[in-house]
């Protein structure tokens, strides 16, 4: 049976209750097939990051947003980790820097778009200036509330010029990231993650979740998805990003393989031209099969 994904696609105009959306995968996928399929859908993703670049078309950005611990570094690497890395490229935002910060919120996120032909994976994005800036106060209420509109009008712009847009929430439980904060605590070789701002970013679950909430529900649009991962488990959290990046870009494929026998016929065309004019019509060597 074909993988579900749009299932966990947030529809616009959703009321999103996260607590009441399961942070546990419910599914009959045992994790050693759901690994096999990754593996698969990692050779399909090098294939059509290829087709990508060569057509030249579109451009693809995959945002990935969640709070600590929820994954993002790991899902980034376990997806893309097999695709070119001429063709791929991985963008994470920190705290501003008093540059970034003199200019308007997308200044420095529109700067990392994607160029047609490449994916670019947002570690963080712009989504930040409406959830650490909302739940911290970083700036008026008036000022944050504005930006949900300014996201969808900047996330429009970009698709209008051929990006495909998709976005991941990966939801974890408030269990669940105590577990993974103190499994780094206890193994000295990933204790260099940990940072007291964890700690202390975890005492505001709640106002996150529901920062998440109003970015889920404003800003999941037909053209620009958000999905909902459930992400406790690290192997379905991998498997799910990874079927729905690769069926959203074969949809496109038919189109990207038009453009690529167009280029070729008219390359063709220009060396049988070439070889007319200057070899008398002879032709050259057949390529060894
Ligand atoms: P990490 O992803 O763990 O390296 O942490 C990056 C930190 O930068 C997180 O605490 C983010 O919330 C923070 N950050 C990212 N974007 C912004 C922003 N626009 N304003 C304030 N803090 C931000
Ligand atoms: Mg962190």
């Amino acid at each position: 049976m074909a993988f579900d994904f749009d299932s966990y696609r947030v529809k616009p105009g959703a009321n999103i209750k996260l607590k009441d959306i399961p942070a546990d995968p419910k599914t009959d996928l045992s994790k050693e097939d759901a690994v096999a399929r990754l593996a698969e859908l990692k050779n399909e993703l090098e294939a059509l990051q290829e087709e990508l670049y060569a057509a030249g078309k579109n451009s693809a950005l995959v945002i990935i947003q969640g709070m600590d611990t929820s994954g993002k570094d790991g899902a980034i690497r376990h997806v893309f980790g097999d695709v070119n890395p001429q063709g791929c490229r991985v963008e994470s935002f920190k705290v501003p820097t008093s540059e970034e910060l003199a200019h308007d919120f997308l200044w420095r996120v529109h700067k990392a778009t994607p160029p047609r032909g490449m994916i670019t994976v947002f570690n963080r994005s712009h989504y930040e200036d409406v959830l650490i800036v909302r739940v911290h106060d970083l700036v008026p209420r008036k000022t944050w509330q504005a930006r949900y509109e300014m996201i969808n009008a900047f996330e429009n712009f970009l698709i209008n010029h051929d990006t495909i847009i998709l976005k991941f929430f990966l939801h974890i439980s408030k269990a669940e990231q105590e577990e993974r904060l103190l499994a780094r605590e206890a193994d000295v070789t990933k204790a260099w993650k940990l940072s007291v701002a964890d700690w202390r970013e975890r005492k505001r679950w709640n106002e996150y979740q529901q920062a998440y909430e109003d970015a889920l529900e404003k800003c999941s649009t037909e053209t620009a998805p958000w999905y909902i991962v459930p992400a406790n488990k690290k192997w379905f959290r991998n498997l799910m990003i990874a079927e729905t990046v690769v069926s959203t870009l074969k949809t496109y494929r038919s189109d990207w393989h038009k453009t690529l026998k167009d280029m070729s016929e008219s390359r063709l065309a220009e060396l049988h031209a070439y070889r007319a004019e200057n070899l008398g019509g002879e032709s050259p060597k057949k390529a060894k099969s």
